[in-house]
């Protein structure tokens, strides 16, 4: 399949042969390449990550793709919001190339293979959504082969997800670099999410709290309240909110996510947080 350069200004490469050509050319130049890994329904965050890209490579490649993998058969894979057209505008002037395959050229007939992770993903959210780190590990080490970029993107959003890309590609020996970029929030502070389209009027303004609390928590811990006490605590008040049920609210250690033996923090530590207000799920995270 040639690449679509009729759709929209930026060029689109659909399939794995159209992806590795466009880079092929740019490598023949001696360019540099990062890959920014998206769902779509693009938001300011997701533009901060491709403006990271942008400043580190010589050419950008944005993927969208809404992955079937990472999704549990109970959650909100149908419901996703899918903006083609809208994204790629959102990119113009951006992004040299957006990656954008269907689900039969990823996962043709036959596939078998998945690339899964112990310990990184065996808490919060790998209790919460047990299949979802390896539909993540896989379909991101399969765009890193496809495009085999200098560089590869991630927001700090999804720290946990961070996380478990930086240890896949350590351990598979992925000659990419990874890096983060910060979160992206809204005035009051929400987190940018491509699911906060599906919060109610009343709903948002009890979402925007979220991080208010995430943060009081973890100043709190780090004035020396023992972390049990400041978690139970924070985790109420969450619940106070409206929010209807509060899938997890840990303090952890920064990269390998393991919890503290003594109830106070020790060298680099997150907080993170879970929880589920009407049919949204929302998560955060920031540094203690
Ligand atoms: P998604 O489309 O939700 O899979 O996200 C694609 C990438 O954008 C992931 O690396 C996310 O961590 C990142 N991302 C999502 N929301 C934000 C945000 N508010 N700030 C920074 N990065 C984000």
């Amino acid at each position: 399949m040639p690449l679509d350069t009729a759709s929209y200004e930026i060029p689109v490469a659909r399939s794995a042969g159209d992806l590795r050509e466009a880079v092929a050319g740019w490598r023949k130049d001696g360019l540099s390449v990062a890959l920014v890994p998206t769902m779509g329904a693009l938001h300011a965050g997701h533009i901060s990550l491709v403006d990271l890209a942008r400043e580190k490579v010589d050419r950008v490649i944005v993927s969208i793709f809404v992955n079937p993998t990472q999704f549990a058969p109970n959650e909100d894979f149908s419901a996703y919001p899918r903006t083609e057209a809208e994204d790629v505008g959102k990119l113009e002037g951006k992004a040299d190339l957006i990656f954008a395959p269907n689900a039969a050229d990823m996962y043709p007939e036959g596939f078998s293979t998945t690339v899964s992770l112990t310990g990184v993903t065996e808490s919060l959210e790998g209790t919460f959504r047990p299949t979802h780190f390896a539909g993540v590990a896989t379909v991101v080490a399969k765009l890193i082969l496809r495009a085999l970029p200098d560089i590869a993107i991630f927001g700090e959003k999804d720290w946990q997800q961070l996380m478990v890309i930086r240890r896949m590609v350590a351990d598979l020996d992925i000659p990419v670099k990874i890096l983060g970029g910060p979160i992206m929030r809204e005035a009051d502070g929400l987190a940018m999410s491509s699911r906060n389209v599906y919060l109610t009027p009343e709903e948002r303004k009890a979402a925007g709290q979220l991080n208010v609390i995430l943060r009081e928590t973890a100043d709190a811990v780090a004035k020396g309240t023992p972390i049990s006490k400041a978690t139970a605590e924070g985790g109420k008040r969450i619940l106070a909110l409206g929010f209807d049920k509060l899938d997890y609210l840990e303090v952890r250690d920064a990269a390998s996510l393991a919890a503290f033996q003594g109830d106070k923090p020790e060298g680099s530590a997150r907080i993170l947080v879970a929880a589920k207000i009407g049919r949204t799920r929302l998560i955060d995270n920031m540094p203690v």
